[in-house]
């Protein structure tokens, strides 16, 4: 939001704003929802291979493949998919030591899912306050509270408020945009709590010449149907530690010992695996993914050009960083949620299917009286201020490639 004092700030209308995005997209485009899924010819090779050969669910090559070909893109040592990124999420925080009765830090502008798969484990969400430029973590304000909040009992971080440990912080990647996953990394050393990476959006994009994900003692990544690229519904763990991988898969497949034939579980594990088939889509959808990610770099420097020099900003990369832009945001300098309502009844009256920000964390009823810290202001302010645009990588050319679809014998 900050602005030159020499540049003259040219404060537009919600009309003009609606008349710029029109022209990035395309009138022809329109309606143009938020974001869809590019299916590429390879898709319909690979999932009619598995409806022929019949491994079509929970065994099979396509889940190796699909494996290998994240583990390889994102530099990660071991890729483990499963069923969801929820149920990523749910077994990494697990595998971090996640437990019953203890609290896990977080940003209180994230998707439901980063809240919900803590509590799965029965521990308990604690919201933190962000940072404007990026949406994740202010890593500053989170060392003064934690400084503030926690105690050390038996060697242990511990909330002297209510007396809970605290187990682990949760860094997202906010719409794709990577935080400053370095220093958060090195705040949750010196206070000995575990950092776990929710990077559910964001494939494709880095933290200097690292893929996030990387970072923290685990990661995950989501395919679900929104998600930059898809597998149907689908997620993945990402580790650099081969014994935390073994676990992973371990835990995410029922916990069941290698025989040919005895049922033999050491372990209360979950049936989390992802299915033949959604890998077999998941394997086509990574050979396009540099190709998907070029056009969605297009798209954003469109929509960023289009709203330079207003009061309209436009959520960019951070410096250093390279984002894969899943989401655009253009953020309002207007205040009260009046205003934004407004201006998205006009978006889609007029086809441009856009999107608020979620409801921090803290305001659903559901989540409440979890911990928090007392001062959120930048996140309600973002939260009634931040609209997601259409973002799909073929949102201006959808007409002609949806009308030829690939058709494959039978
Ligand atoms: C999408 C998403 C998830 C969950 O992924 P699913 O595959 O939908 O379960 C988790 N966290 C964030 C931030 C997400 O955007």
């Amino acid at each position: 939001m900050s602005q030159t004092v020499s540049e003259t700030v040219q404060v537009i209308t919600h009309d003009e704003i609606i008349a710029r995005l029109v022209a990035v997209i395309g009138r022809d485009n329109l309606p143009a929802q938020l974001h869809v899924p590019e299916i590429g010819p390879s898709a319909w090779t690979y999932v009619k291979d598995c409806l022929d050969t019949n491994w079509v669910s929970s065994v099979g090559t396509y889940v190796t493949k699909f494996e290998t070909m994240v583990a390889e893109f994102t530099g990660a040592r071991q890729a483990i998919a499963t069923v969801n990124g929820t149920a990523a999420l749910q077994v990494a925080l697990q595998l971090c030591g996640v437990e019953y009765g203890s609290e896990v830090l977080m940003p209180s502008l994230t998707f439901i899912a980063t809240a919900n798969a803590v509590s799965y484990l029965g521990a308990v969400p604690h919201f933190v306050e962000i940072n404007e430029r990026h949406l994740g973590c202010d890593v500053g304000r989170l060392r003064d509270y934690l400084k503030d909040v926690l105690v050390a009992k038996n060697g242990s971080p511990v909330n002297r408020f209510t007396q809970r440990r605290i187990t682990a912080l949760i860094g997202v990647h906010a719409f794709g945009h990577p935080f400053d996953v370095e220093e958060l990394r090195e705040i949750c050393r010196q206070f000995q709590i575990t950092f776990v990476e929710d990077a559910a959006e964001g494939i494709g994009s880095y933290f200097g010449p690292t893929h996030v994900g990387n970072f923290g003692k685990l990661g995950i990544l989501s395919f679900n149907g929104n998600k930059t690229i898809t597998t149907g519904g689908g997620g993945i763990i990402l580790a650099n530690d081969e014994t935390l991988a073994k676990q992973a898969k371990h835990l995410t497949t029922t916990g069941k010992l290698p025989h040919p034939w005895e049922f033999i579980h050491d372990v209360v594990a979950y049936n989390y695996r992802l299915p033949n088939l959604n890998a077999a889509l998941g394997c086509s959808q990574m050979e396009d993914l540099p190709r998907l990610l070029e056009a969605k770099r297009e798209l954003a420097a469109a929509y960023i050009a289009a709203f330079k020099g207003t009061n309209v900003r436009v959520l960019s990369e951070p410096s250093g960083c390279r984002s894969n832009y899943w989401l655009n945001a253009i953020i309002l300098d207007s205040p009260g949620l009046e205003q934004r309502d407004v201006l998205l009844a006009k978006l889609h009256q007029q086809g441009v299917i856009s999107r608020p920000v979620w409801k921090p964390m803290h305001q659903l009823p559901i989540y409440a009286t979890c911990p928090r810290m007392p001062d959120l202001h930048v996140t309600e302010l973002i939260s009634e201020r931040l609209i997601n645009l259409p973002s799909s990588s073929n949102l201006r050319s959808v007409g002609p490639k949806l009308a030829k679809r690939p058709r494959v014998e039978h």
